[in-house]
């Protein structure tokens, strides 16, 4: 499954509900689950990892259709042809100073 049929997916099973609820509850959903991620990770257990990472691509693609924007557009428009900054790959710009896992 690539990212749009994703999007189109979590909007089958959810888009009435998370866009009823509007863009701050919903931001609010996908805050909490990206903390249950983080607590996942410091856990360190697969199953429970899964679940996580899924919850938050889901939460994180709910709220891109909440906001009109095609996911995989955005993404392959940003990050297609390599790091957006020095457009390589991989990335050959200097370590940022915060920890932004090396996304732009
Ligand atoms: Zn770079």
């Amino acid at each position: 499954m690539d990212i749009r049929k994703f999007q189109k997916q979590i909007e089958a099973i959810y888009f009435a509900k998370d866009n009823a609820r509007g863009v701050a509850g919903t931001f609010m959903w996908f805050a909490e689950e990206v903390g249950e991620l983080s607590r996942a990770l410091r856990r360190k257990n697969d199953d429970e990892l899964k679940g996580e990472f899924a919850d938050v691509l889901a939460w994180l693609s709910t709220l891109a259709s909440i906001a009109g924007i095609d996911l995989e557009e955005a993404a392959v428009a940003k990050y297609g042809k390599g790091c957006p900054r020095c457009a390589k790959t991989p990335c050959a710009c200097a370590e940022p100073k915060k920890p932004t896992g090396g996304a732009v």
